[in-house]
């Protein structure tokens, strides 16, 4: 198969949809890649290691985007909506549910869009999620502990305090992957630390693991207000597979919220969990909301691409493989990459998204 790989450009999005490795294996496997010359160099991989992996460098991105199947790690923009062709296998980050252009533009299009985030193995497990999210979850806290600093627009708390002074006292919404993560580097920093899920299981495992350097609470509305208002950091990390997240902290609450609070919200890649949530760049990453500072960067593991981009690849390979051997084939052999699949000649074949923009399934 003809495989592109083409350079990303999103906002500051320095990541790359394929190390040389994984195109090591694939030319092994007899496949061609055509990568964008450049389009490792954010993550400091140079076009002669993907040619000594025995890749093609092409100049421009429409020569990687006229590939069979283009591996990419974010979502195509606007200006890249054109390359989209029929027959394509476009696999990728998508999350459609929150970008209705882009469900519009594939749709359009008829290529088939494999979305990394809905790929789903048993037990509900979400493998291409996964590493992108113990990212996120670890970077939220070292982004939420910078701009609670006073210099750049916080209350001026540091995360772990000193002796005879409280440390800052952090709010996790879903203790799932980013919850998690983010749990981890809270708690290392010395920080007092509530997660919040409706899970039992996650507050269960949260509580085995922690032995009480950590308190677990049901997410509801009323142990959301009692909890979000003695917060210094409220990280968002809820998600419902596929779908818009749920709206757990609302406008009117934000007056009642500690003046100079951070919110960091990682769940603003399905829409957020914060109603005052809009996307943010890298760029441009905060805002205030009632003197809330708001972080909402939706591709937050981009600021450590060669962490992400390797840890991403190490997840996707095996897919990028079969899917190469095998084309659509693969999709019918493989239940987790049926899961993947959101777009296919003109439908969508995702329920929660086709719900989200009250389309047919
Ligand atoms: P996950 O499925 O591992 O965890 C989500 C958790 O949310 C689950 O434990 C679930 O029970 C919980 N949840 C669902 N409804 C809830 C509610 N009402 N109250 C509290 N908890 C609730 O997912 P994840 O991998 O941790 O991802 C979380 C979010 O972070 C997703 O939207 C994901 O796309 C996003 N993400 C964003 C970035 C970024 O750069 N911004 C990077 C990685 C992941």
């Amino acid at each position: 198969m003809l495989i592109g790989l083409p350079k990303e450009t999103k906002d500051h999005e320095t990541r790359v949809g394929m190390t040389p490795s994984t195109v090591k294996t694939l030319t092994r496997h007899g496949h061609q890649v055509l990568v964008q010359s450049g389009a490792g160099e954010g993550s400091f991989l140079a076009d002669a290691e993907y040619q000594s992996a025995g890749a093609t460098i092409v100049p421009h991105a429409e020569d990687a985007w006229a590939a069979q199947m283009v591996v990419k790690v974010k979502e195509p923009t606007p200006a890249e909506y054109h390359y989209l062709h029929q027959d394509m296998i476009l696999f990728t980050y998508l999350h459609l549910a929150s970008d209705k252009a882009l469900t519009h533009a594939l749709l359009e299009s008829g290529a088939t869009a494999i979305a990394y985030e809905t790929v789903q193995t048993e037990g509900g497990k979400l493998p291409l999620l996964t590493p992108m999210s113990e990212v996120a979850g670890r970077m939220a806290v070292l982004v939420g502990a910078t701009y609670l600093q006073r210099t750049h627009g916080g209350r001026g708390v540091l995360m772990g305090g000193v002796p005879g002074v409280e440390p800052a006292n952090v709010v996790i919404l879903g203790g799932g992957i980013v919850g998690t993560n983010a749990a981890r580097i809270a708690v290392g920093f010395g920080a007092q630390v509530t997660v919040l899920d409706v899970n039992h299981d996650r507050l269960k495992y949260l509580d085995d693991i922690y032995r009480g350097q950590l308190q677990t609470r049901f997410s509801d509305e009323y142990n959301i207000e009692e909890a979000i208002y003695h917060a210094d950091l409220i990280i968002g990390a809820v998600l419902i597979p596929g779908g818009r997240a749920p709206w757990l902290v609302t406008s009117a609450m934000l007056p009642n919220m500690r003046k100079g609070s951070v919110i960091v919200d990682v769940a603003v890649d399905q829409g957020g969990c914060i109603e005052t949530t809009r996307p943010t760049t890298h760029s441009n990453p905060t805002y205030e909301v009632e003197g809330v500072v708001h972080y909402c960067v939706a591709n937050m593991p981009s600021a450590v691409p060669r962490t992400s981009t390797f840890a991403l690849n190490i997840q996707t390979a095996i897919y990028t493989l079969r899917l190469a051997d095998e084309g659509l084939e693969a999709i019918r052999n493989n239940p987790a990459l049926q899961y993947g699949l959101n777009i296919h000649r003109g439908a969508v074949t995702y329920p929660a998204i086709a719900k989200e923009f009250d389309m047919k399934y």
